[in-house]
C-alpha cells in the first residue's frame, strides 16, 4: 500500500502497528525510531520492522505514510522534531486516544504540504513497550479516522484501507465528536477506575490485604483498567478536558440519583437502571466487542 511506512514510537501501539504492517505486506520498507536506544535496541532484536533509524530525521525523509504512536501530550514535540524533514505529499498521522488536541499539535508543527489524518485504533491493552505490542491487536476492533473537513478523500481512502488491512472496522467522524464519545465509552471509566483504586488504598477501616483478598467481589475488574500506563492517561485527561468535564458533569448528576434512590430505598428505581445497563453489556458481546465467558476470557483457563 505504501512504498516507506515510518512509526515514530515503538510501544504497545507503535510495535502492534509494526509488526501488522510487516505480517500483512502492507509496506515495501517499514522503518521505526523511538526516542528511547533500550527500545530501539529491542525493536532491532525483535525484528519487526524492516530498519530502525538512529535519529527521527532519518526515519521519516522519504516516507509515504508516517504514524505517530506517543503519548498525545508528546505529538506538538515530534510534530515539531520531523517537521523539517517530510517529503511533499507525505500522509501524517497517529494513533492517539483524543483528537482535536493532536490535530491542533500537527496543524501548528507541521509543514502545509504534508496530509494530516488523525486516527485512533480503539483497542489496546494495559501493558506498555515493544514486548507487549501483537500483529493481531488491531483485528474485529474499531479504528476511528477522524479527517479534517478539507482532507483529500484519495489520501483519507489511503489512510482507512491502511486500517482495514489491519483487520480493523474503520468509522469516519470529527475529531470533536470522537472526544466527545470516548469521553463517555474510555476516558471517564478509566477516571472511575483510578479513583475508586486510589479510594480503597486510603482505607483505613478495611486493610490492604482485605481488599487484595476479596477482590473478585468486583473491585479487581477496576484494577486492570487502573493499572493502565500513567503518562498515557495523564495526557488524555489534560488534552480532552471539555469533553471529560462535561461527561464528568452528567455522571455525578445520575450519581447522586442513585445515592439518593438508596437512601429512600427505591428498590424499583435500583431494579430498572441494573436491568437497562444490563441490555447494555449484552449488546457489546452480541457486537463481538467483549467475550461473555468468565472473567471476560482474560484468564488462561488451566
Ligand atoms: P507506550 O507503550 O508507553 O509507548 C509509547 C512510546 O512513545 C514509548 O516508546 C515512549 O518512549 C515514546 N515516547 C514517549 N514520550 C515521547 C516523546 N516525548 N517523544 C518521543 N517518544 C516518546 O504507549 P502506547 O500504549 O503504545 O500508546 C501510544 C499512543 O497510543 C498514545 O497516544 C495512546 O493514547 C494511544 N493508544 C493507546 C492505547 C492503549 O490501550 N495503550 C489504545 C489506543 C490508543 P519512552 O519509553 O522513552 O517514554
Amino acid at each position: 500500500m505504501f512504498d516507506r511506512l515510518t512509526i515514530v514510537g515503538l510501544g504497545l501501539i507503535g510495535s502492534s502497528l509494526a509488526r501488522a504492517a510487516k505480517s500483512y505486506g502492507l509496506a515495501k520498507c517499514v522503518v521505526a525510531y523511538d526516542r528511547d536506544t533500550a527500545v530501539r535496541a529491542r525493536v532491532k532484536e525483535l525484528g519487526i520492522s524492516d530498519w530502525i533509524a538512529d535519529d527521527i530525521g532519518t526515519a521519516v525523509q522519504d516516507s509515504d505514510f508516517v504514524i505517530v504512536c506517543v503519548p498525545v501530550g508528546a505529538t506538538a514535540s515530534v510534530a515539531r522534531a520531523m517537521s523539517d524533514y517530510l517529503k511533499p505529499g507525505a500522509i501524517i498521522s497517529d494513533v492517539g486516544s483524543v483528537k482535536s488536541a493532536v490535530y491542533e499539535a500537527f496543524l501548528e508543527n507541521l509543514p502545509q504540504h504534508v496530509h494530516i489524518v488523525p486516527a485512533h485504533p480503539v483497542a489496546g491493552t494495559e501493558y506498555s513497550g515493544p514486548d507487549a505490542g501483537f500483529a493481531t491487536l488491531f483485528r474485529d476492533r474499531w479504528c476511528i479516522v477522524t479527517p479534517p473537513s478539507d482532507a483529500s478523500p484519495d489520501v483519507v481512502e489511503k489512510v482507512r484501507a491502511f486500517w482495514a488491512a489491519c483487520g480493523a472496522n474503520v468509522e469516519l467522524m470529527s475529531a470533536q465528536h470522537h472526544d466527545l464519545v470516548l469521553a463517555i465509552t474510555s476516558h471517564v471509566p478509566h477516571l472511575i477506575a483510578y479513583n475508586i483504586v486510589g479510594t480503597a488504598a486510603d482505607l483505613e477501616e478495611v486493610t490492604q490485604s482485605e481488599v487484595i483478598k476479596f477482590s473478585a467481589g468486583g473491585f479487581r475488574d477496576f484494577t486492570r483498567i487502573a493499572a493502565s500506563d500513567p503518562t498515557m492517561w495523564r495526557d488524555i485527561f489534560l488534552n480532552n478536558k471539555d469533553a471529560v468535564l462535561e461527561m464528568l458533569g452528567r455522571f455525578n448528576e445520575d450519581l447522586l440519583a442513585l445515592q439518593r434512590m438508596i437512601r429512600w430505598g427505591d428498590g424499583q428505581g435500583l431494579f430498572d437502571l441494573f436491568t437497562r445497563t444490563r441490555a447494555i453489556r449484552r449488546s457489546i458481546i452480541e457486537q463481538g466487542q467483549e467475550t461473555s465467558a468468565p472473567n471476560f476470557g482474560r484468564e488462561k483457563t488451566p
